[in-house]
């Protein structure tokens, strides 16, 4: 089967088992080709729904967990949002589609050149260098923040960059590698937290 023929394929599963639900998350998810985001001997599986290897110890989600956050964080036309964990650059090229503006930042410098360079074309995406536990408080406030890797808490910086209303996506670490994907909306200042599916994420680090 061609590249384009299991795509459809992938996408049509994922609608079937529930994970996409919008019309906007299932045209992005047509529009974007995964493939363009893994590195060489892996690009071959790029429509099979696993998370994959880009290099340095890191993961490009599998197909159905880029289609529960983007649905979880409600995309709209009018939103500001905050990645932490570039890695491969997908999660952002298909969220740049549905919202106005991705802010994203990933800690590894050569996962970060290299996504900054697929990602060039995507007039709607900024790519950051650092430590995306401290958010990039010049680009704030944020409508939506999304979190691609396991997590000890929510960290401050989140919560104070996050628009009254906002929500934030996160896989809050809860035994050794695995986590529970959390969705926080903050109302008054407190941020509201339910705690939902068992997921498997690479691990937040600092350095
Ligand atoms: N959203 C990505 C998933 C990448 S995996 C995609 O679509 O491919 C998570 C990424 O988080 C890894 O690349 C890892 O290097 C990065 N990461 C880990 N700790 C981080 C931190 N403190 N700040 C920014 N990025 C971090």
């Amino acid at each position: 089967m061609e590249l384009c023929d299991k795509k459809e394929f992938l996408i049509q599963s994922l609608v079937s088992r529930g994970y996409l639900r919008s019309r906007d998350v299932i045209e992005a998810f047509r529009k974007v080709n995964r493939e363009d985001f893994i590195p060489g001997e892996y690009r071959r599986f790029a429509y099979e729904d696993e998370p994959l290897p880009i290099g340095e110890g890191q993961t490009i989600s599998a197909p159905h967990m880029v289609a529960i956050m983007t649905e979880l964080l409600e995309p709209r036309k009018s939103d500001k949002v905050f990645e932490v964990g570039t890695g491969s650059g997908y999660q952002a090229a298909i969220l740049s589609l549905l919202v106005k503006e991705i802010v994203t930042i990933e800690l590894d410098r050569t996962l970060y050149e290299r996504a900054k360079k697929l990602l060039s074309g995507y007039a709607n995406i900024k790519v950051f260098h650092g430590d995306g536990s401290k958010g990039i408080p010049e680009e704030s406030p944020f409508d939506k923040i999304i979190v691609t890797c396991g997590s000890d808490r929510i960290y401050s910086a989140w919560k104070e960059q996050l628009k009254e209303g906002g929500m934030l996506v996160v896989p809050l670490n809860e035994g050794y590698g695995y986590q529970k994907l959390a969705v926080a909306r903050k109302s008054k200042g407190i941020l509201r937290v339910r705690r939902l599916m068992d997921v498997a994420f690479v691990p937040l680090r600092h350095i």
